[in-house]
């Protein structure tokens, strides 16, 4: 018979799940009543063990939806909240402990909240039933429970007694009904007593005459009638299930006392409960046909949005995952594949180039006797000496270290790129995740490879063997990387004498160079004169301040960023003129031949760089990038597609909007589906029975 109540039990569940603005919903029972009323005590009674929040503080912050299930051939009983995936709870002093925390949560300042927790209890001890437990009124505000506070919880209470739900109105005998907030809030919204059902607590503390009495009911008559309980647990009644004990020493406290053995009277917990099943079976039947008409509205609904929005395309999450990460290891194929040995090379390459100019630039360029260079004899052991310092301040630089981590440095940046593709924007985490792992493959592979690298370099250390290709290719390579260097110091003069004039420029350089010389005239005539005599110390220190007043005057009429400028421009245009020079020595016949290597270091060190790219990158790329390559879609599996469980592939389905909004919506279709379904069937029992009892 309770078939019916069970079965929308479960649609109500699913409802609930899906429907946030309450357009779907079934009759549930709601309890009101006020503090100490004894309302938590009969919800007890009524599912078999204590498990709400209890305690002269008003505990229940927020509405408790509770659903009981039947589970007649499982003798487990457990709780579990839905909302926080916890799974079985075996123990209700745990299920207390939850409830009591998620009060908690509710902020003091906002007191109550009309959020509600669901809970549902699995037991066969438990009648198919939903509940929804509300804070108990106030009935006198004070300090702790100003009349705000009061409003609050009537409002809220208000929103869950309209209809269908029944309302379950808990007075205890020992209060004159006539001040029972919750009847008064009960007639409000149904003025009738039709879906009320009062229930006496505590009728073990007035006299049966006066108990009996408050059980006729005639002042304040309700349709389903008032039922007397005594719900006080006996003091030894443990852990275990207490409904027992209870009932019994209910049934004996009702039987003690014959006047509640007549016909009009209804008392105890257990006619209590099949009361309550009987009145929700019937108030379920009554909206079994408006719940059909609703939710195939909201079914045609969906539908139409799913066709319209979506031209009935399905998405699963896993679907949209494996998508992601495809497209992931797609951009990453192609990056691998235009990321070969030439670009390598190429990066390689430019980094030793930029070695050799700055090389060059310290150890020749700034040398006083690079003019003399060309006209050296070939013995002089002067330029002899240098190139072969310039080569070993070349090849032991560390080329291992700093090859490979050029090299690291790109894969990483193009990762990064990859990683800021517009399929991760939502995933940041996910993307945190990707360079992390890249990291973590490339660092293993560092140290191996750079080893690797220095090692083959090695014996350029102490000779290099140069061909005449060699050699004329890195003259050629030489001349123009001074001749791009040449353009950059003119580009840089240009925009120096743009900024600041042409003219202006000019005198500061013109004060700067004459200061300079004066400078040189004057240290030499002070060197002089510190071999001359050390006694005239006074004279020259006042003769020394002097000029620094001196100086003092011009440098405010030349602003200290001016004169830098003038500094820079003065540089730039030795540097200039230097590396004419030097472009035309390697162009001229000495350059010609490897032998005269000590005429030619730019061409040199050229060559040298040339032949450390190769080596290098050949190890770097069978060491580093093909490892790397082989490795990042196997681990893109291993920790992105393989670890997730099905929570983190529907969060991270989730993380993306329109996905969400797709999903969200593909549910709700099936839900509804489900659903109708599920009411079709009842519908089609309940017209079979109605024609079977017509005939009979
Ligand atoms: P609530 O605030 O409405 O949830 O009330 P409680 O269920 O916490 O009960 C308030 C107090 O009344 C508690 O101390 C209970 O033990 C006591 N109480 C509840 N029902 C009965 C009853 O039937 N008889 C007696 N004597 N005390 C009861």
């Amino acid at each position: 018979l309770m078939m019916l109540t069970k079965k929308l039990i479960e649609i109500r569940s699913i409802l609930m799940s899906i429907d946030h603005n309450e357009t779907l919903r079934l009759p549930s029972i709601v309890v009101i009543g006020s503090q100490s009323s004894g309302k938590s005590s009969v919800l007890e009674a009524i599912v078999g063990h204590e498990f709400l929040p209890k305690g002269s503080n008003m505990v229940t912050r927020r509405p408790i939806e509770l659903t009981l299930i039947h589970t007649p051939n499982n003798d487990e009983e457990y709780g579990e909240f839905p909302q926080l995936g916890l799974g079985k709870i075996f123990d209700f002093k745990k299920v207390q402990k939850t409830l009591i925390d998620m009060n908690l949560a509710v902020s003091e300042s906002e007191c109550v909240s009309d959020k509600p927790i669901e809970l549902r209890i699995y037991s066969p001890n438990v009648p198919d039933l939903t509940l929804i437990d509300l804070p108990g009124y106030i009935q006198i505000s004070n300090r702790n429970q100003p009349e705000s506070l009061k409003n609050k919880i009537e409002d809220l209470c208000e929103k869950y007694i309209r209809g269908p739900n029944i309302i379950l109105a808990v007075c205890s005998a020992n209060v004159d009904l006539a001040n029972s907030p919750a009847l008064k809030a009960s007639r409000k919204w149904d003025p009738l007593g039709l879906r009320t059902i009062g229930v006496i607590t505590k009728m073990d503390l007035v006299s049966p005459q006066a108990g009996a009495a408050i059980l006729r009911n005639t002042d304040y008559p309700l349709h389903l009638g008032y039922i007397g309980v005594v719900c006080k647990a006996p003091e030894n009644a443990s852990n275990g299930n207490m409904t027992h004990a209870l009932i019994k020493s209910e049934e004996a406290y009702f039987r003690s006392h014959l006047i509640f053995n007549q016909r009009d009277i209804q008392v105890g917990t257990s006619t209590l409960r099949h009361k309550l099943m009987n009145v929700l079976e019937q108030s379920m039947g009554r909206s079994l046909y408006s719940i059909v008409d609703a939710v195939q509205r909201e079914l045609e609904e969906a539908r139409y949005q799913f066709k319209v929005q979506y031209n009935d395309r399905k998405v699963t999450a896993e679907s949209y995952v494996a998508e992601t990460m495809d497209c992931l290891k797609h951009d990453f194929k192609d990056f691998a594949n235009n990321f070969g040995k030439p670009q390598v090379r190429h990066e390689v390459r430019t980094m030793l180039e930029q070695k050799v100019l700055d090389i060059c630039a310290e150890q020749y360029w700034c040398d006083e006797k690079i003019a003399e260079l060309p006209k050296a004899t070939p013995e002089d052991i002067y330029w002899l000496y240098k190139v072969d310092f310039a080569s070993a301040a070349l090849t032991k630089s560390g080329i291992g270290r700093s090859t490979t981590q050029l090299v690291v440095d790109v894969l990483m940046s193009n990762m990064e790129r990859l990683a800021n593709a517009e399929s991760f924007s939502y995933h940041p985490d996910t993307r945190q995740q990707i360079m992390n792992f890249t990291s973590e493959i490339l660092r293993t592979k560092f140290l191996a490879t750079s080893d690797q690298v220095e090692n083959t370099i090695k014996p350029y250390k102490f000779e290099v063997e140069i061909n005449d290709t060699e050699w004329n290719e890195g003259v050629k390579r030489s001349v123009i990387l001074l001749e791009k260097e040449l353009e950059m110091c003119d580009e840089m003069a240009a925009s120096i004498k743009n900024s600041v004039g042409k003219k202006k420029l000019k005198s500061a350089i013109n004060y700067l160079l004459d200061s300079q010389r004066e400078e040189a005239r004057k240290q030499e005539k002070s060197r002089s004169l510190d071999f001359n005599n050390n006694n005239n110390n006074n004279r020259q220190s006042s003769h020394q301040q002097e000029e620094d007043d001196e100086e003092e005057v011009v440098k405010s009429f030349y602003n200290p960023k001016l004169l830098e400028k003038a500094k820079d421009a003065i540089y730039l245009r030795d540097r200039a003129m230097i590396l004419k020079y030097r472009i035309a020595a390697l162009k001229s016949r000495q350059c010609k031949s490897s032998e005269n290597k000590q005429y030619c270091p730019e061409a040199f060190l050229n060559v040298i760089a040339e032949k450390l790219t190769y080596t290098a990158v050949m190890f770097i790329q069978v060491e580093l990038l093909n490892e790397f390559f082989f490795q990042f879609p196997r681990e893109v599996d291993n920790r992105l597609v393989y670890e997730m469980d099905r929570k983190q592939i529907q969060q991270f389905a989730r993380e993306n909007p329109p996905i969400q909004k797709h999903l969200e919506l593909q549910e709700r279709k099936t839900k509804l589906e489900e659903v109708m379904d599920k009411l079709n069937y009842l519908v089609k029992r309940q017209a079979d029975r109605q024609s079977s009892s017509n005939s009979n």
